[in-house]
């Protein structure tokens, strides 16, 4: 067996579900653990960097013999949940694929970034520059990881190794979430003219967020990333039967393009309730903002996109550039300086009870990160 794919299999047999989506879930401690001993095997400088207490980053770094560029590999070692899954952490392949809990999101593609700087490091390690390994907690939540790691490393480029079907992806979508809390009246059933209903409320702001998210969606869309959407997510209200509801609750999400700032989403909501307000005075909403991360495009004309379209191309892959929608560190190293793209290995069922990653594309992975270090950075050996 391929030593990257036997790689694979050690990642996804050790559970690092997302504590923070999953109560009393391990966390990323012992595959972090796992991840920094391999590095330092095949001759990184390994550093482990606690993000909070027991989730650290483990950063490896492969320096070249004179100066040069710095090329960045990041992965997340987190996952989403395994409800509904049989074995999630027992590895199986079959017809070239390797089934398991993260698989393709995203320990193939870590297994790819740290099997080809082993390689780079086997074959003399490189001439020029330098090369950063990161591998980076909590990208399924909210991206502590990378946050911390812009803090401290630096780099000229970075590929993030999310799974991309082999496709080059220069950009993303952002989200914001935004909560909406309506008031009511609470009244005995029987007394309508006593009680206001906050639910029914609630239901004129959803029936304005459907007609703005199909406004949205008809609007010329991005070459690469299509056009923004918003969905309802959670819904809340009411006490019992026979009452009117006095509150009612909804958490709803927009997915925005580049160039949209991450604001846009509150200030939609809230056109929508300065409306209904000025429709009904007894209409009373508000609108909050909870989280929101940008949507990230890397520079155009910035040469990454083209080096790797080199490189993969040379390791015999089919290059093609495309936008990924949904989000990714991508978007906190971009912001944070560091011109990113994201390039991984095909498969299924990210984020669904059966996933798995295609092996070969593993390996295609691998093959255009060991070539494009060697022409970004400098020449191997
Ligand atoms: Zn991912």
């Amino acid at each position: 067996m391929d030593s990257c794919i036997a790689l694979l299999r050690d990642l996804v047999a050790i559970n690092s579900v997302n504590p923070t989506l999953v109560p009393g879930a391990p966390g990323e401690r012992a595959v972090a653990e796992f991840i920094a001993a391999d590095m330092r095997t095949h001759g990184l400088d390994v550093s482990i960097e606690p993000v909070v207490p027991d989730r650290p980053n483990v950063v490896g770094v492969l320096e070249g013999r004179a100066p040069g560029r710095t090329l960045m590999f990041c992965g997340h070692t987190d996952t989403v949940g395994v409800a509904g899954m049989t074995d999630p952490f027992a590895p199986v392949e079959r017809d070239g694929r390797l089934y398991a809990r993260g698989a393709q999101d995203m320990k193939g593609g870590v297994a790819a970034m740290m099997s080809a700087a082993a390689e780079i490091a086997a074959r003399g390690g490189l001439a020029k520059g330098r090369l950063i390994v990161a591998a980076v907690v909590d990208e399924e939540h909210s991206s502590i990881g990378a946050d911390a790691l812009v803090t401290k490393w630096r780099a000229d480029a970075a590929i993030v190794t999310e799974p991309t079907d082999l496709a080059i992806a220069v950009g993303h979508k952002g989200f914001a979430w935004v909560r909406v809390d309506v008031e009511g009246k609470a009244a005995h059933g029987s007394r309508p003219a006593e009680g206001q209903d906050a639910i029914l409320r609630l239901g004129r702001v959803l029936a304005r967020l459907e007609a703005l998210d199909a406004t949205l969606q008809a609007q010329p869309p991005h070459a690469l990333m299509g056009t923004g959407s918003l969905h309802a997510s959670l819904i809340e209200g009411g006490h019992e039967l026979s009452s009117y509801p006095d509150h009612a609750t909804l958490q709803m999400e927009r997915r925005t393009l580049p160039g949209e700032p991450e604001s846009k989403a509150l200030a939609e909501v809230q056109q929508i309730l300065d409306a209904l307000a000025r429709e009904d005075p007894t209409f009373r909403g508000t609108a909050t903002a909870r989280f929101s991360r940008p949507a990230y495009e890397v520079p155009a004309n910035h040469e990454l996109p083209r080096a790797l379209t080199a490189a993969l191309a040379r390791a015999g892959g089919q290059p093609r550039i495309a936008g990924a929608s949904f989000w990714t560190d991508a978007a906190v190293l971009g912001h944070a300086g560091i011109p990113s793209i994201l390039f991984g290995p095909g498969g299924a069922g990210l984020h669904s009870t059966v996933e798995y990653v295609n092996v070969r594309d593993v390996l295609t992975c691998r093959d255009a990160l060991i070539e494009l270090a060697k022409n970004y950075c400098g020449s191997i050996g």
